[in-house]
């Protein structure tokens, strides 16, 4: 007997007709003998609109009750798919993230598990019941709700696991798993078998929806096999596990974009120290996550600095640059650019092959696209780019690594 959870996403359960689909699959690995904790996200659409009315009802909505409002799409679907499954024969008892407890610290709209109660869960498993756990939403020390950032469900599955010690974590999607880029831009994307905790994090981060980042730091903290598949198929998924000495062959594993980024420049900067911790401190304190920092090589004692915010955060953060921080550090000009594309390419084998970098930069300049800022890690190049260029950089990157259908991937030695 195992204890496995599954984590059935938006489209999965996006009305009544797949939420049986979905109990007829969680009825059937427990009818396999399993226990079974079922994770779901709200259905697919839901959450955006209730972001939408929380925007309708002001521009910065207050951070606890943003998350009172935001969390209820996922109490709908856990509620209908315990009816459900009772209505089948089975025993099954839904939970909400306060039930468990799943306690989190009080950052609204991203917060983080702090810790996850098991006893209730294990006394239902015991008694033969499928627990049933809305995805998304915690609780804080003083009892408030609290959400774990879009996409978070992901994320409650991959903890549910660690805490219960489960066996196997099972994410459920409308895609087949984790592919060398987006299908839909390129038609002969392959589905990757595996994929390393340290991949996929960087692939999740930058872009590839199909796993929340925080979701596989989990997973690699604390081993957690995780296995991407279609509620839809019984296709073989990805899975997301340690790396081993295969995959290191590989130098490129995937392509990836996000172009919900948007880019600030602050020009004209007195160089001196502590510049940017003036700058960046006042976003940190407001929640704003920086993801890319370019700083230019000062001319006359000043300086350019240059950062990319995700476009939630663009207006947020480019208002309190130009109406505070701008006149403290005595910048000339605040310039912002939501039209950007960040374009990276991923693989645990870079860091024992050379020239990758080399080859990314000169496929993009042969099709004449601009490369305006670049980062990287040990297993990752990202470049932003025009917005508008996007679908070509994607496809010519993944060409030119070889990641097509029709292409033997080479085992380089
Ligand atoms: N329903 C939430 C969202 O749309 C959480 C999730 O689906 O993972 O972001
Ligand atoms: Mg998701």
């Amino acid at each position: 007997m195992a204890l496995i959870v599954q984590k059935y996403g938006g489209t999965s359960v996006g009305n009544i007709e797949r939420i049986r689909n979905v109990a007829r699959r969680v009825g059937k690995t427990s009818g396999a003998g399993n226990q079974v904790v079922v994770v779901l996200s709200a259905m697919s659409g839901e959450t955006n609109k209730l972001v939408g009315l929380t925007q309708e009802a002001a521009e910065f909505p207050l951070g606890r009750e943003y998350d009172v409002v935001i969390s209820t799409g996922e109490q709908v679907t856990v509620g209908l798919l315990a009816i459900i499954l009772n209505e089948m024969g089975y025993r099954a008892k839904s939970f909400l993230g306060h039930q468990v407890p799943i306690v989190t610290d009080s950052q609204f709209g991203s917060a983080r598990i702090e810790s996850i109660g098991t006893d209730k869960m294990a006394e239902e498993l015991k008694k033969g019941s499928i627990v049933v756990v809305a995805g998304f939403q915690g609780m804080d020390g003083q009892g408030n709700i609290t959400t774990l950032g879009r996409g978070g469900s992901d994320t409650t599955a991959v903890a549910l696991a660690a805490a219960l010690k489960a066996d196997l974590c099972e994410i459920y999607t409308d895609v087949e798993g984790v592919y060398t880029t987006d299908p839909n831009i390129c038609s002969d994307a392959r589905k990757l078998k595996k994929v390393s905790y340290d991949e996929m994090l960087e692939m999740a981060s930058l872009g590839a929806k199909v796993l929340q980042t925080r979701s596989v730091e989990f997973a690699k903290k604390y081993e957690i096999p995780v296995m991407v598949r279609s509620s839809f198929t019984d296709a073989e998924g990805t899975l997301v596990c340690k790396e081993d000495s295969e995959m290191e062959k590989v130098v490129v594993s995937g392509i990836t974009y996000n172009k919900s980024e948007a880019k600030i420049s602050v020009l004209r900067v007195p160089d001196r120290p502590g510049i940017a911790a003036k700058l960046f401190r006042p976003l940190t304190e407001d929640g704003i996550n920086v993801d890319m920092i370019v700083q230019n090589i000062s001319h006359d004692a000043h300086t350019d600095l240059t950062f990319t915010v995700s476009n939630s955060d663009y207006k947020k953060a480019l208002k309190l640059i130009k109406e505070k921080t701008a006149a403290e550090i005595g910048a000339e000009e605040v310039v912002g650019d939501p039209n950007i594309a960040k374009v990276s390419i991923v693989g645990a084998g870079m860091r024992s092959h050379a020239g990758i970098a080399s080859q990314m930069f000169e496929v993009l300049a042969k099709e004449g696209i601009n490369i305006q800022m670049i980062s990287t890690s040990e297993i990752k190049i990202s470049c932003v780019i025009d917005v508008k260029y996007t679908e070509l950089a994607v496809r010519v990157l993944h060409e030119s690594f070889g990641l097509g259908n029709n292409e033997v991937v080479e085992e380089k030695e």
